[in-house]
């Protein structure tokens, strides 16, 4: 067999693995007969790669439900604790890093609060820095190897063709910073996908970073209020204001990424001052500080 085949049957392999997981992940717990509708997958498909992910420990079964009189259908679903993911959130008061088992239970987490002028890049970079040493230390075999890092910013990310995603954060000061670079080169990102298992494969932790409203959003779909929704407008109102616009199911990033971007918005011309340096944006009217300025 040619390098071509086989590279084809592990690809199929693997699309086959994601297929099952995605939908237990997002719809389950669900049996093998529920599946392969779901997936598209014959049940011969199903059964192998449910059989591959229990034995590995990525699935586990979920107890059963009776079906009109014949056997038992055994439900599956994602083991929570097969693997762990850092969320981290560069807030306008604080940075909060958080370690999550695969359902998203918290697992630790950590707060550094940041002052009234403190977005000053190289010292965000270094209290994620920090956030990240202390919720790793969590990392065990008890809690799997960690799959990814996800941080959500309040401004617009690039991503470049060439790579490195970049942040223009109009409202703390961020004009083109190289946040990606500048992470993966801080001390305290993880080298690897195993911290403190001993095990070095020279992965490179996942590491994806988004607006925070558009990231929220995201969440929102997935496992929150817009669950089977295709169309939908989530709001994120704190000290900023951001939105996140999911069109056809898929969240919309507009011809230059800054859709939903409209906490700076003019509602009114020669309107009240906002901190960015215009006047009459949204956000000076329905932001935190506008609100409490005027309590
Ligand atoms: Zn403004």
């Amino acid at each position: 067999m040619g390098g071509h085949d086989r590279r084809t049957v592990r690809d199929l392999r693997r699309s086959n693995r994601a297929a099952v997981l995605r939908r237990l992940y997002f719809e389950g717990p669900l049996s093998r007969q529920e599946l392969a509708p779901a997936t598209g997958l014959s049940s011969g498909s199903i059964s192998n790669v449910a059989t591959e992910l229990l034995a590995e420990g990525v699935l586990e079964q979920a107890g059963s439900v009776g079906s009109d009189g014949g056997r038992p259908r055994r439900l599956l679903r994602v083991a929570p604790h097969c693997a762990c993911l850092v969320g981290v959130d560069v807030g306008e008061t604080r940075v909060r890093v958080e370690l999550f088992d695969l359902m998203l239970g918290e697992v630790a987490r950590s707060e550094q609060p940041l002052d009234a002028d403190g977005h000053d890049a190289e010292f965000v970079v270094r209290l994620i820095e920090k956030g990240l040493t202390a919720v790793l230390a969590h990392v065990d075999a008890a809690t799997g190897p960690l799959l990814g890092v996800g941080v959500g910013v309040p401004g617009i990310v690039e991503h470049p063709a060439d790579g490195g995603a970049l942040v223009h954060g109009q409202t703390i000061g961020w004009d083109a910073v190289p946040l990606e670079a500048m992470l993966r080169e801080s001390a305290g990102f993880p080298g690897g996908r195993f911290p403190n298992s001993g095990r070095t494969d020279g992965d490179r932790v996942p590491l994806y970073i988004g607006n925070g409203a558009k990231t929220l959003g995201q969440a929102e779909m997935w496992f929150g209020a817009g669950r089977g929704a295709r169309d939908a407008v989530i709001a994120l109102i704190g000290s900023g204001v951001g939105a996140c616009v999911v069109t056809g199911g898929e969240p919309y990033a507009g011809a230059s990424s800054s859709a939903g971007e409209w906490g700076h918005t003019v509602l009114s011309v020669g309107g009240r001052a906002c901190r960015c340096g215009a006047r009459g944006c949204l956000e000076a009217y329905v932001g935190a500080g506008a609100v409490l300025e005027r309590w």
